[in-house]
């Protein structure tokens, strides 16, 4: 396993991987790897030839008074991980080379930005499809890997990646849960212990929402009421949205009727969360 630290020492290193004729998968992440991650790189790992993943606190995705600084890092934990499964190449690039002086461009998916995720941190998937596209143009993968833990960063990844004929294959995984169905985050270690064990509370809320569904209720405000009554039933808890939207355009539904996403934002203390389940 190699790591590259410039992105213009990889490019000329993907050229030669591609003369081989071997296929590439990317695994994008931010690093502090868990098994969501680790998820997402044994599927590369069985899907192509060769697997990159990227680890990069990408400051252009964080909001002013975000937790940019204070995002959890730990790069060598995350490179013994990575040698364990397998990965060919790790690309850990210093922000300078990401965004020299003078840096100027960037990619705007609109529409499907303007909600959930994109209505409580403005700017946010700018800095992922710039980041994202990025990768793409300095890897050229054949395949990228995707959690489906940020369900709206994927739709986005997917429309950005058909809009501009990136001839990228995007594949989107379920969400890997903590035994007591926490969706695995980077962010849970923010969490003291109290925060934690009401964190429970998201996961359960949208399992009470997916009960209801089972049970025959189509009304949205209905199966909301019941996600919102279980997250305020923790003292800690403020819900940032809850919403059913469609699962490509993220508009919201009234009544369900095809496939609904319910996608939820909960701020347990200071640490802001996100969960979702797709009805079907
Ligand atoms: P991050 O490092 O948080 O930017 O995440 C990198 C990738 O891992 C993204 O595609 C996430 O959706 C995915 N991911 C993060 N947590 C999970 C999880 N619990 N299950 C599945 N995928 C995840």
């Amino acid at each position: 396993m190699k790591v590259y630290r410039d992105p213009s020492s990889l490019i000329k290193k993907v050229r030669e991987i591609k003369k081989q004729g071997y296929k590439i998968g990317l695994v994008p992440t931010m690093g502090f790897l868990h098994e969501g991650h680790m998820s997402l790189v044994r599927k590369a790992r069985k899907d192509t030839d060769c697997v990159i993943v990227s680890i990069f606190v990408n400051p252009a995705q964080f909001g002013p008074g975000e937790d940019f600084k204070k995002y959890p890092r730990a790069l060598k934990k995350d490179l013994v991980l990575c040698e364990k499964e397998g990965v060919d190449i790790i690309f850990a690039p210093e922000s300078k080379k990401m965004y020299p002086r003078g840096y100027s461009t960037y990619v705007n998916v609109e529409k499907i930005t303007d909600t959930l995720c994109g209505a409580s941190r403005p700017g946010h998937f700018r800095g992922v499809s710039t980041v994202v596209a990025k990768f793409f143009n300095i890897i050229t993968p054949d395949i990228a890997y995707f959690g489906r833990k940020d369900a709206q960063q994927a739709i986005v990844i997917k429309r950005m990646a058909e809009d501009l004929n990136m001839g990228v294959e995007i594949k989107v995984m379920p969400i890997v849960r903590e035994k007591d169905g926490l969706a695995m985050s980077s962010r849970n270690v923010y969490l003291n212990r109290r925060e934690r064990s009401e964190a429970q509370c998201i996961y359960k809320s949208l399992k009470s929402a997916k009960k209801l569904f089972n049970s025959g209720e189509r009304d949205s405000k209905k199966i909301i009421n019941k996600i919102k009554r279980v997250i305020n039933s923790q003292p800690d808890t403020k819900i940032d949205y809850a919403a059913i939207v469609g699962t490509k355009d993220l508009r919201d539904i009234k009544k369900i009727s095809g496939e609904a996403l319910i996608a939820v934002a909960v701020k347990i203390g200071k640490t802001r969360l996100i969960d979702n389940i797709v009805l079907k």
